[in-house]
């Protein structure tokens, strides 16, 4: 069985305290994240089990676990916490550290990346869903159309340059 890593958690923790966000140590497994958590409903992601490992140490684990990349970043943890600790924020941490170490992120999350970088959005065609479940394209409601990046270049650079400051924590 692993161990906990402190070095690992106070890394962390020095992280955390960078983006002005609270120590896992105050989380007290209330469980509030977890079940207002909308990731939970469908995939099974338990915010509170999150913060206990990381709490604990075992940091390493949750950076290898698939579960992260279920969160949908709807920030409901971290409205909900009683605590203002930031379940979310933690987890974003948890996958740069993934990003990181050089291991390629998953499908979804590529195909996302690439919307943004030649688009401005994570999804090309944006429809609309409505109270019955149907789509419909935009024009068909007489809504406008949503006007993309003026000038991709200078924006695919701009997004460049915010990944590695968050990624790696250099200013470039
Ligand atoms: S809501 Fe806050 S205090 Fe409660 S389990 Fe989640 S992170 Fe911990
Ligand atoms: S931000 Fe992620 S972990 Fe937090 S409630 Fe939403 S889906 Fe769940």
């Amino acid at each position: 069985m692993s161990k906990p890593v402190k070095t690992d958690t106070k890394e962390l923790e020095r992280e955390l305290r960078v983006l002005g966000l609270g120590s896992p140590d105050l989380c007290f497994q209330c469980s509030r994240c977890t079940s207002g958590c909308e990731a939970m409903k469908l995939l099974e992601l338990q915010p509170h089990f999150v913060m206990a490992s990381v709490r604990s140490g075992f940091i390493r684990e949750m950076v290898n676990s698939d579960a992260l990349w279920a969160c949908v970043g709807c920030y409901k943890c971290r409205e909900r916490c009683p605590q203002n600790v930031s379940p979310v924020e933690i987890m974003y941490l948890l996958k740069n550290k993934y990003v990181r170490s050089g291991r390629s992120i998953p499908g979804d999350y590529q195909t996302m990346l690439q919307n943004l970088m030649t688009c401005g959005f994570i999804q090309k065609n944006i429809e609309v869903l409505d109270n019955k479940g149907n789509l419909h394209e935009r024009s068909e409601l007489g809504l406008p159309e949503i006007e993309g990046v003026s000038d991709v270049s200078k924006f695919m650079e701009l997004i460049s340059r915010l990944a590695i400051e968050k990624i790696c924590g250099e200013r470039v």
